[in-house]
């Protein structure tokens, strides 16, 4: 009988681990999460969870006993220190060595942070990437304290809104010329600037931090690029994420932009393999790392499929969303490449950008419209690609375009 590994107990480790007992794989499944806390779900502690609106039993992916039910021993509060992929063994950092038939590498990746040198050790410094992050900041976020974002991503843009609607006073600032470049057009980064401001943030772009200034070790001011002096009493960096993939490098294993995989999911390993945040994969002739609840479900669970003898390939269908304020932005598909936006405009704060290069559907973000959203999904999916007029017709019904 197979024993099956899986290093990591986050979104993907779930999403193997129960797509192997659902897949009648009845030999021994061992999770190990370095985290003290069963596996659960990331997007609510830069929303619903941080603003109070959520419980932590809402958080968790299955209910605790889902896990013993299913017999997947789960090791938490445990890392693990080395993998050796010939004898086919992982040492926990306390020596323990568990044997593998196979092993799966859902490691996550964890947050960038400012350096030390300036300032980014000081206390009230806070990245948004576990429970226990954000169990550490919630106590902080109190009216009338100054929080600075530094960073205009999803992570921090969803933070600002948090903080704003409990009313702190809020600055973010983006090194970029714009919030949002590296994932949306203009059209989407101007959007949420007006989101923002309308909600009292103080959105500075193009603007770098110089460094943070601490007193009694914590964080008192920031230093902006332009000599701007700042008095913040909590700062959230927003700055992006990088994969943990060192514990497979030092197993020898093939990183590229996280750990390398084939198109089934196999590292360059035999009988290892990784899905989610730490892994790359080829898509569209290149190869691609997402960072996303879907890919890490929809990756891992064609690794347990693979695993469990069958040869399919992944093919991703990306969708992504973020929570701010009254707005919920939904995205799908991959936005690269793309040369012309068309705007679909409803009433209100109801939009939905479509990005296309040439008369090809790449991808779209939809605020407050889920058909829009549900629709442009479906066809980019299907592969077809709607005559820009007819999208940007607000009056035109979309759904007869799955049709045709
Ligand atoms: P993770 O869920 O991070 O799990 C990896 C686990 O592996 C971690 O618990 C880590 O501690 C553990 N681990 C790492 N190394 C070891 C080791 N050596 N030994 C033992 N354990 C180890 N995605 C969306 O689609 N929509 C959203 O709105 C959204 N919002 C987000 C908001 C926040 C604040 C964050 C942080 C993420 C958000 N994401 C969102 C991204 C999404 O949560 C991740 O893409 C997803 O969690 C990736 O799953 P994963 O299993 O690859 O990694």
């Amino acid at each position: 009988m197979r024993g099956i590994v899986i290093v990591g107990a986050g979104q993907a480790g779930a999403a193997l681990a129960a797509k192997l007992r659902s897949l009648g794989h009845t030999g021994p499944i061992t999770m190990i999460g370095e985290e003290p806390v069963p596996p659960y779900q990331r997007p609510p502690l830069s929303k619903a969870y941080l603003l109070g609106e959520m419980e932590l039993e809402r958080l968790y992916l299955r209910a605790p006993s889902f896990w013993e039910e299913q017999s997947v021993t789960l090791r938490l509060g445990a890392r693990v220190e080395a993998i050796d992929t010939a004898a086919r063994t992982v040492t926990l950092e306390d020596g323990e060595i568990i044997a593998f038939d196979d092993l799966a590498l859902t490691t996550g990746s964890r947050p960038r942070r400012l350096p030390a040198a300036i300032g980014g050790d000081l206390g009230r410094v806070f990245t948004v990437r576990t429970l226990a992050d954000v169990d550490r900041m919630a106590p902080e976020f109190r009216a009338g304290a100054r929080a600075l974002i530094v960073g205009g991503g999803y992570i921090g843009l969803e933070a600002a809104a948090v903080a704003a609607k409990l009313g702190l006073d809020v600055t973010l600032i983006e090194a970029a010329p714009r919030i949002l470049q590296r994932v949306a057009a203009p059209e989407t980064s101007d959007y949420f600037r007006k989101l923002h401001t309308a909600h009292g943030v103080t959105v500075r772009e193009g603007i770098g931090l110089d460094r943070l200034v601490g007193k009694d070790g914590n964080v008192s001011a920031a230093i902006l690029a332009d000599g701007t002096d700042l008095a913040a009493d909590l700062v959230i960096v927003g700055i992006g994420i990088q994969p943990n993939a060192e514990l497979a490098e030092a197993a020898g294993i093939a990183l590229e932009n996280g750990i390398r995989t084939d198109a089934f999911g196999r590292t360059s390993a035999p009988h290892v393999w990784a899905a989610g945040d730490c892994a790359s994969f080829p898509h569209a002739g290149g190869r691609i790392r997402l960072e996303s609840v879907g890919n890490a479900i929809d990756q891992a669970e064609i690794v347990a499929v693979n695993i469990l003898g069958a040869d399919t390939r992944y093919e991703a269908k990306p969708w992504f969303w973020s929570d701010q304020y009254d707005v919920k932005l939904q995205i799908a598909g991959l936005n690269t490449g793309y040369d012309r936006i068309v705007t679909r405009k409803g009433d209100g704060d109801v939009v939905s950008f479509w990005y296309y290069r040439g008369d090809t559907l790449l991808a779209i973000d939809a605020m407050n419209d889920a058909r829009a959203y549900m629709i442009g999904k479906r066809l980019i999916e299907m592969g077809k690609s709607p005559d820009p007029a007819v999208v940007a017709d607000a009056s035109a019904d979309l759904k007869p375009l799955l049709k045709a």
